[in-house]
């Protein structure tokens, strides 16, 4: 649906100005929306939903930290174990390895499918709209300086140990996750497709991934840019999350931050604090925005910004996906002088 066709329904235009607010209209059931559709209906919201989507495709965004997204899928009644394919050993990136602490690669199409059967889609008058569009962000207004990169994926049969592979450049990246069975996900983020289709050409000649066990390929879209570049995050009565309002890292993780974003939505929706929303954003996603700012070091050639920024981004991921040993960091400072 077109922002410019959305009739703003419910009785205020105002958030602030409304009673507490009891029914809500969702657009965009993907990672973040179809989540806070169940958690919203479990505590007797009036929830509506709606999807462009016929069905969850599989866009082979596979990769998801483990307990974070464990505690969180644990609130709507699933247990991510049930679609966990595979549990990478190390991380390797430009030859540099990260030992994996909690990195697990899931069947993402087969969790939202299990959850949109709890969902019943249709359009409700609703006091509050949710843009959990993703990088359309549909019903929000638009970014200005938006950023948003294209990326190529393929999925293919290959004999090689589970790990996750990565070939990154300054301006984006290409990876080989493992899906078990020998079957992998190959795929390349960059500022334009050109750009990533070279990644992968460069990430097959690094690990040996040769082209010719294509079991199928498609396109994608994922917007690079922090929360604090993503605002309004409330705009009379839409409120945004997930990738919709930048709640993607710097390195891309957009599955947690998404589903971290809805969970806090619902809390302000119960405690009748929408008010408080974008400051919440803004506190639980500080780490996204040290990312970011460490990425733009990166690709404005900035040195000493990246590597002071350096231990930080470390810290931050040893403690979320993967920890890098005294060796490796010295590759690693090498690499980014
Ligand atoms: C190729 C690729 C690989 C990725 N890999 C990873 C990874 O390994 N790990 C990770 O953590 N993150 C990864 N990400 C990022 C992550 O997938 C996203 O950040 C996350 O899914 C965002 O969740 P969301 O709910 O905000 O949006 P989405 O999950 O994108 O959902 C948006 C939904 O809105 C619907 N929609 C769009 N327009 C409209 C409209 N006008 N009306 C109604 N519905 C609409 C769409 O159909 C979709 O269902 C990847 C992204 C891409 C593109």
């Amino acid at each position: 649906m077109k922002r410019s066709e959305r009739k703003i329904s419910g009785r205020a235009n105002n958030i602030s100005d409304a009673d507490p607010i009891d029914k809500v209209q969702i657009y965009g059931a993907g990672t973040a929306g179809s989540f806070l559709y169940v958690l919203l209906k479990q505590s007797g919201f009036k929830v509506g939903i709606k999807d462009i989507r016929k069905e969850p495709d599989c866009k082979c965004a596979w990769g998801i930290m483990y307990r974070e997204a464990n505690k969180i899928y644990k609130k709507i009644g699933i247990d991510l174990q049930d679609y966990v394919l595979a549990r990478p050993e190390y991380v390797i990136t430009n030859k540099i390895e990260f030992k994996n602490k909690n990195v697990v690669i899931f069947d993402k199409k087969k969790l939202l499918e299990d959850v949109w059967k709890e969902i019943e889609f249709k359009e409700i008058e609703a006091d509050i709209l949710v843009d959990s569009t993703g990088h359309r962000r549909a019903l929000l207004p638009a970014i200005k300086e938006d950023k948003i990169y294209p990326t190529i994926q393929t999925i293919e049969e290959h004999r090689a140990e589970e790990n996750i592979y990565v070939y990154a450049c300054k301006t984006g990246y290409a990876w080989a996750f493992p899906l078990g069975n020998n079957r992998w996900h190959v795929g390349a983020g960059d500022i334009d497709e050109t750009k990533a289709t070279e990644l992968i050409k460069k990430l097959r000649e690094e690990f040996e991934f040769r082209k010719d066990h294509e079991i199928c390929k498609c396109k994608g879209k994922i917007r690079l840019l922090p929360p604090s570049k993503c605002k309004p995050f409330v705009s009379k009565n839409i409120v945004g999350i997930g990738e919709a309002i930048g709640c993607v890292s710097g390195l891309g993780e957009g599955n947690v931050p998404s589903l971290r974003s809805a969970e806090i939505l619902y809390d302000c929706l119960v405690n009748d604090e929408l008010d408080k929303f974008e400051s919440m954003i803004m506190d639980e996603f500080r780490w996204i925005e040290v990312e970011h700012k460490f990425i733009e070091a990166i690709q404005e050639g900035k040195r000493l910004t990246t590597l002071l920024l350096l231990p930080k981004v470390v810290a931050i991921e040893s403690k979320r996906s993967a920890k890098l040993s005294v060796r490796g960091m010295r590759r690693l400072i090498k690499l980014l002088k």
